[in-house]
């Protein structure tokens, strides 16, 4: 705990066990020597904790090291095989629920469409369903689920514990989300919002080269959101809504949105004004649905295409104003837009951005496409949980020895 009286015992311990949780992740496989280097922990620390991570099944030894004068030392890893948490993607058309061992990997997982009809009550219902399924499964598979996490679409309002508006879908802000699910899946429950968690597991996977800079993830989806890390911390603003940025204006006379604003980005961008767009244009006679639209992308239809890159185009306007707002060094483009074309996509705005930003701010940063998976936001839901665990290994753990 930081305050007045500086840090305790328990809290050293704490730190100690979650950088060493930590290193290992990144480092995969190594030696209990390699670690105290790393750290600069006391070696007898190092073993201790280890000790105690061994016992309680979040560390295991996988054989021997070589070292580089031939010497032999025990190789340590993450146990990914024990616990695991889960990770839920709750989206406007769609949720995925998913396992996840420690280290963030998928191990199963179900994505389901949404039609218009169900409310949000019944795909909540639903959706703690598939929740305890999977919890069942893993149990079958001796493992144990010791927390989850959720994303949603935002605004999401922390203090509140609801969604404070999900354009199109009405009724979710009647939903107490974190207290529902902890109360039902019997588990510490973190929720955050779509595109913080997307940042978040492009952070996990890659924070040699993200820490001590500015990464923005970009979700072009449903809806668009950002979520920006600022040397290795989540910019949330003051009531958790930070990066809404599908609400930024690129057309002061546009039409009104449900936010209040006009013009707000997320509609000429989004994969729902996408989808639309394209079945106006086409004019076919049955609905076509985003994937549809996609593959007719995919499949080089030329009014599709057209339709596909200037979205494309709307959304360089988000992303040179998110540019200008926040210089970040590194701009990740994720979600259901991001899958269509992504070498497309990715040259598109990369022109755009390079005419509307000063030479020298473009010089200096980087855009790619999300490398994660094919839905970082369910990844970044388990990580929050894992974050958590590691931050307090004691709490989750402690109570399993003996
Ligand atoms: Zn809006």
């Amino acid at each position: 705990m930081r305050g007045n009286h500086g840090y305790n015992q328990e809290s050293i311990q704490d730190m100690n066990r979650t950088l060493l949780i930590s290193l290992l992740r990144k480092e995969g496989i190594c030696a209990r020597a390699h670690l105290a280097n790393l750290s600069m922990l006391k070696q007898a620390t190092v073993t201790n904790i280890m000790n105690d991570f061994i016992n309680w099944g979040v560390v295991k030894e996988v054989g021997f090291l070589v070292g580089s004068k031939g010497r032999r030392s025990i190789g340590i890893s993450i146990n990914n095989d024990d616990y695991g948490v889960i990770g839920i993607r709750l989206g406007r058309k769609n949720y995925t629920v998913g396992l996840f061992d420690l280290s963030g990997n998928l191990v199963d997982h179900r994505r389901r469409e949404v039609d218009a009809g169900p409310k949000p009550r019944a795909i909540f219902d639903k959706i703690k369903r598939e929740a305890k399924d999977l919890m069942k499964l893993a149990k079958q598979g001796e493992r144990k689920v010791i927390a989850a996490g959720i994303a949603i679409p935002g605004p999401y309002s922390e203090r509140r514990g609801r969604i404070e508006l999900m354009t199109g879908v009405s009724g979710w802000n009647e939903i107490s989300i974190q207290e529902e699910l902890t109360e039902d899946l019997q588990l510490p429950v973190f929720v955050e919002q779509d595109a913080n968690a997307g940042a978040l597991a492009q952070y996990w996977h890659k924070e040699e080269d993200y820490k001590n800079n500015v990464l923005v993830y970009i979700a072009d989806g449903q809806g668009v959101g950002a979520g920006i890390i600022s040397n290795g911390e989540l910019l949330k603003g003051s009531i958790g809504v930070a990066g809404e940025i599908g609400h930024t204006s690129i057309c002061f006379n546009g039409p009104k949105c449900a936010c209040g604003n006009f013009g707000c980005l997320e509609n000429y961008c989004s994969s729902i004004a996408f989808t639309k767009k394209v079945n106006e244009e086409l004019k076919s006679e049955k609905e076509l649905s985003f994937s549809e639209t996609a593959k007719l992308v995919q499949d080089g239809n030329e009014k599709a295409v057209d339709i596909f890159m200037e979205s494309c185009d709307n959304l360089s306007v988000g992303i040179v104003n998110v540019i200008n707002s926040f210089n970040p060094a590194f701009i990740v483009i994720g979600d259901d837009m991001a899958h269509i074309a992504p070498d497309l996509m990715l040259e598109r705005i990369k022109k755009d951005v390079e005419e509307r930003v000063l030479p020298e701010i473009y010089a200096n940063m980087d855009i790619s496409m999300s490398v994660v998976s094919s839905d970082s936001m369910v990844h970044g839901a388990a990580i929050v949980a894992i974050m958590d665990i590691f931050s307090h290994p004691g709490k989750y753990f402690e109570q399993e020895s003996g």
